[in-house]
C-alpha cells in the first residue's frame, strides 16, 4: 500500500479472480468459459469493425441495444450495455445501495458481490442458503434491502423457478432485487419479461458464458425505463464509451447466430449430463446444476488436494477457501475430449490416493 491510498480503502480485499494461466496446454475448467470459439458472425464482424478503431464507438450502443431488445421481448430503453456483467452489477451497487439501503444476497455466492459491497462501504445482510445449498425464497421477504441474487446461483449450480424469482420481487416492492443470469441459458427460467409488471427488478446478464465472448467484455442490464436511466447516468459519469467498437459488432454478430448459440448451449448441457453422471459413478457428491459447471465433493479427498493434483496433470478447476464450501470444487462443463481427460486424470488421483 502506498502512502497515498485514502485509508477508506485499506482494508479492502479485492476479488480473487480464477487462474488465467498464459501457459498453453492446461485443460481449463476453472473460469466457466465455454470451450468453444464465438459465432463466426461474431468473429466476421468484429474483424471488419476494427477499420474503423480510430474512432470512438457509439456511446448510446444503439444498434446493439436494438438487437438485445428483440430478442429478449423488450424495447431499447429497458436496456444498457455494460463491459461485462460485472460493469452492470457495479452499477447497480452504485445506484442503488447505500447506507439506508444495505445489500442482501446469500453466504455461498458469487463473489464480487462482497466485494462491491467492502468497495463502496455498504452494509451486507448475508442470507445463509439452506443445508443442500438451496435458497429458501422465504428468507428474501421484505428483506429491508437491495437484493442481489444469482441465478441460477454460483458455484452451486441450482436455480429457483420464475415463480419463486416472482415471490420474492413481489415480495420486496420497495426495494429492488437485481438478478444476476450469468448462467441462465444453461437450464434455468429468466425472468426477463417480470421487468414489465415490476418496477424493481433488473436482470442481469452476460455474453461471456453462453455466447462464448468472455474475453469481449460485453453484459447488459434490463429493468423498467426509469431503473435504465438511472443506470445510464452512472455510465455516462464513469465511463461513456464502456464497449468498444469490436465489441459492439461482435455482439450484434453473436445474436444473429441463433442456430450457433443453441448448438453450443445443447452440446454443453449434454456434456454437463456425461460429466455429472461419470463423477457420481466415481462416489462425487453435489448438488444438480443447471449452469456450465459442477459443483462435487468426494469423501476421499478434500477440495483443495482434489484441486492441487488436478493442476499438477494440467486440469484446472476452481476451488475456494470459504470454510462451508471448501470440500468442494467447481468445475467448467468442456468439451466431450475435456471431460473425459477430467475424468481420466480423477480415476488416476483416486487410484493414487487409494
Ligand atoms: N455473475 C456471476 C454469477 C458470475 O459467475 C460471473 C463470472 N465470473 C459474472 C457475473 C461476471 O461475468 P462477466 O463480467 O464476464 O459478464
Amino acid at each position: 500500500m502506498s502512502r497515498f491510498l485514502s485509508p477508506k480503502y485499506s482494508a479492502l480485499t479485492p476479488y480473487t479472480p480464477g487462474e488465467q494461466p498464459q501457459k498453453t496446454g492446461y485443460v481449463k475448467l476453472n473460469t466457466n468459459e465455454s470451450p468453444f470459439s464465438p459465432s463466426p458472425y461474431a468473429i466476421k464482424a468484429a474483424y471488419s469493425e476494427m477499420k474503423q478503431l480510430e474512432l470512438y464507438p457509439d456511446p448510446e450502443c444503439a444498434a446493439l441495444r436494438r438487437s438485445l431488445a428483440e430478442l429478449c421481448g423488450i424495447n431499447e430503453k429497458q436496456v444498457v450495455a455494460t463491459n461485462g456483467s460485472d460493469e452492470a452489477l457495479y452499477f447497480a451497487f452504485l445506484a442503488f445501495c447505500d447506507a439506508n439501503r444495505p445489500a442482501a444476497f446469500a453466504d455461498v455466492t458469487y463473489g464480487f458481490y462482497k466485494v462491491f459491497a467492502e468497495l463502496l462501504g455498504i452494509n451486507c445482510r448475508i442470507i445463509p442458503l439452506k443445508d443442500d445449498f438451496s435458497i429458501d425464497p422465504g428468507d428474501y421477504i421484505n428483506a429491508g434491502a437491495t437484493i442481489f441474487i444469482a441465478n441460477p446461483n454460483a458455484p452451486t449450480g441450482l436455480a429457483l423457478s420464475r415463480d419463486e424469482i416472482e415471490y420474492i420481487v413481489a415480495g420486496n416492492p420497495d426495494h429492488l432485487v437485481v438478478v444476476d443470469e450469468a448462467y441462465v441459458g444453461f437450464g434455468a427460467e429468466s425472468c426477463v419479461n417480470l421487468i414489465h409488471r415490476y418496477d424493481n427488478l433488473l436482470v442481469v446478464r452476460t455474453f461471456s458464458k453462453s455466447y462464448s465472448m468472455a474475453g469481449a467484455r460485453l453484459g447488459f442490464a434490463m429493468g423498467n425505463e426509469a431503473l435504465i436511466r438511472d443506470l445510464d447516468a452512472i455510465r455516462y459519469s464513469t465511463n461513456p464509451y464502456n464497449i468498444n467498437r469490436m465489441t459492439m459488432a461482435a455482439g450484434i454478430g453473436a445474436l444473429a447466430d441463433r442456430d450457433y448459440f443453441y448448438a453450443c448451449l445443447r452440446t454443453i448441457t449434454e456434456n454437463r449430463e456425461y460429466a455429472a453422471n461419470e463423477l457420481k459413478k466415481l462416489g462425487f457428491t453435489g448438488p444438480r446444476s443447471s449452469a456450465n459447471f459442477l459443483f462435487v465433493k468426494h469423501p476421499d479427498i478434500g477440495g483443495k488436494e482434489l484441486y492441487e493434483k488436478l493442476k499438477a496433470r494440467n486440469v484446472l478447476i476452481r476451488h475456494f477457501e470459504q470454510p462451508r464450501i471448501r470440500d468442494y470444487n467447481r468445475i467448467t462443463v468442456g468439451t466431450f475430449e475435456q471431460m473425459n481427460i477430467l475424468i481420466k486424470e480423477i480415476k488416476a488421483i483416486l487410484e493414487e490416493n487409494a
